[in-house]
Parts: structure tokens; sequence; C-alpha cells
């Protein structure tokens, strides 16, 4: 059965990104501290657990889902001092926007916000591909979902691919040379490491693509309705 995703399907997706991050944090930090200051877990596992405790907070009865992103927005931004702050928060104010008044969305409309928050980081961070930053995991994201929804791939299978196109982009940052943010002081010296902004965005995706498909309302494949 396909339904539609609501307000508490998105904090359930918030809960599950927090947790995932604090599991993460000294990993993510420890690859930050090969190019860059080893913040970056705590950035990530601070910014999702404020997010966690503002929609905790908030009365999401009846509320446009632009709402809930915008908090999540607002709290990210507020808790996070680093890089990923500002980016993360224009990722999710373009989820806002992208969601707008609705109080559901569709299957397909849900996989667009992965495209749209890769888009608003784009904007914000101006990064390209092979920049070795998050959009080496973001923009493959984005791309593998343009090409499901135009293949009229079932959604959990066009997640499936596009949690598998966030990987595999951050793992080739490996062989990137850095030319945004931190890690590009170093130029050649940034080879051969992970790029841990990637990393957690791969991370991320995959944890929204598992999210979205335990809620049981992606559908299973062509022909569910
Ligand atoms: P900081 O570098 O300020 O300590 P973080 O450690 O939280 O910030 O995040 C570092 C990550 O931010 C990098 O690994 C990279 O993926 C990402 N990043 C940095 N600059 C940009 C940018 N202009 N566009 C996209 N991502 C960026
Ligand atoms: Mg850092």
């Amino acid at each position: 059965m396909t339904d539609a995703i609501l307000a508490p399907d998105l904090v359930i997706m918030f809960r599950a990104i927090s947790a995932r991050m604090t599991e993460d944090r000294d990993y993510l930090s420890e690859l930050d501290g090969q190019i860059g200051d080893a913040d970056h877990g705590t950035s990530m596992a601070q910014g999702f657990a404020a997010v966690v405790r503002a929609l905790h907070d908030a009365d999401l009865a009846d509320v446009p889902l632009s709402d809930v992103f915008s908090i999540a927005a607002r709290s990210f931004l507020n808790a996070v001092g680093g890089a990923s702050g500002p980016l993360y928060a224009s990722a999710l104010m373009s989820a806002a926007a992208f969601a707008g008044d609705a109080r559901s969305l569709a299957p397909t409309q849900t996989l667009q916000l992965i495209e749209a928050m890769s888009a608003g980081i784009a904007k914000r961070g101006k990064a390209a591909l092979g920049d070795k930053t998050m959009m080496d995991a973001w923009s493959p994201a984005a791309h593998a979902i343009r090409t499901g929804l135009e293949s009229d791939l079932a959604p959990e299978a066009v997640l499936a691919r596009a949690a598998a196109a966030a990987r595999s982009g951050a793992e080739a940052t490996r062989a990137m040379i850095a030319s945004r943010g931190r890690a590009a002081r170093l130029g050649e010296r940034s080879l051969g490491h992970l790029d841990p902004g990637a990393t957690s965005a791969a991370t991320i995706i995959e944890v929204i693509a598992a999210a979205l498909c335990a809620t049981g309302k992606m559908g299973q494949g062509p022909g569910s309705s």
C-alpha cells in the first residue's frame, strides 16, 4: 500500500538521523581530524540532537510540513558553529520551501525532498562535484532520484539507488583534492582521506531511505498503489 508521509513520519526520520550521528560522532570527528579540525562528528550529533529536541517541544498538530523543516533548520543552525551549520540549515530551508503548505507528501514528492536538500546545499556552498565536499554525496543521490523518477521506478527502488549513489560518491572523495572548505588549505595533502561531510551525508541519506521505507508508505514496486 502507498500512503502519504506526514509530520510524525518526518519526526521519526529526524530521530533516526540523530541516533546515527550520535553513534558515528567519534568516527566522523576522526575523519575531520585528518583533513580538518576534528569537530564534524560533534557538530552533526549536536545539530540533529537539537533538531529532535525542538521538534519534540513543538506542537506539530496540523502544521504545514514546511514548519517541521523550518524548525529543524533553525535549531540545527543555532546548535552548529562550523561549515555544516549553514549548509544543513540551507538544505532544510530548501526542503521547507518544497513542502510548502502541504500537510502530507506523496512518496514521489518525498523523494524530491532529497533533491531539494541537495539543491539547497549547492546554492549555499557553491561546491561542484569533485570538490571533495558533502556535495559529492548529495549530488549523486539527487541525480539518482531524478533519473529514477524519470524511469518510473518504484519509490523504494529509487531510495535504494540514491543511498548507494551517495555512498559511492562519498567513497570517491578519497581520490579527490579538496577545493572548498577547511580541507582546501591542505591542497594535495587532502588526497587519500575520506571527506567527513560527504561521509556523514551518505549516512544521512541511507538513514532517510531506511526511515521512509520503514513507514511502509513508499510502495513496493510498480503496480502498488
Ligand atoms: P568546519 O570545516 O567549519 O569545521 P564541519 O567540520 O562541520 O565544518 O564540516 C566540514 C565539511 O563541510 C567538509 O567535510 C565538507 O564536506 C563540507 N563543506 C565545507 N565547505 C563546503 C561547501 N562550500 N559546500 C559544501 N560542503 C562543504
Ligand atoms: Mg570541522
